[in-house]
C-alpha cells in the first residue's frame, strides 16, 4: 500500500466522539483496517488486581485501535485534513504528497 497512512504520521480524527482531534499514528493494522492513534479513541478499562503479577487494578485508560476511514492524513503545511498522492521524484522515487498543497510528506515530520 502505497498511498496508506503510516506509523508517525499527524492525522485528523474526521467522525465519531473525538472529531477534530488531531495525534500521531502509533501503529496501523493493514489487515484489519484499524488504526492506533495517540491520545485519541480513548476507552477505559476495568482491570483486576492480580498480586502475583503485580498488576494493582482499577480503571486503566488506554487508546483502542478504530477504523481506517475515521481518520484523515493531517498536512502541517495547509494546516488542515487532506488524502495522499503519490508523485515520482526525479530520481524515480515515489514520494507522498499532500493533495491539497502539493507538500511532500515526510515520515515522522
Ligand atoms: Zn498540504
Amino acid at each position: 500500500m502505497a498511498l496508506s497512512i503510516r506509523k508517525n504520521d499527524l492525522v485528523t480524527i474526521i467522525s465519531g466522539r473525538d472529531k477534530g482531534k488531531k495525534g500521531r499514528v502509533l501503529s496501523v493494522n493493514h489487515k484489519k483496517g484499524t488504526i492506533l492513534v495517540e491520545n485519541c479513541n480513548f476507552v477505559k478499562r476495568h482491570t483486576r488486581p492480580i498480586p502475583q503479577k503485580n498488576i494493582k487494578g482499577g480503571i486503566l485508560e488506554k487508546e483502542a485501535p478504530m477504523p481506517l476511514c475515521k481518520v484523515k492524513l493531517f498536512c502541517s503545511d495547509c494546516q488542515s485534513p487532506t488524502a495522499i498522492k503519490s508523485k515520482t521524484t526525479e530520481d524515480g522515487k515515489k514520494q507522498r504528497v499532500c493533495k491539497k498543497c502539493g507538500a511532500a510528506l515526510i515520515k515522522g515530520a
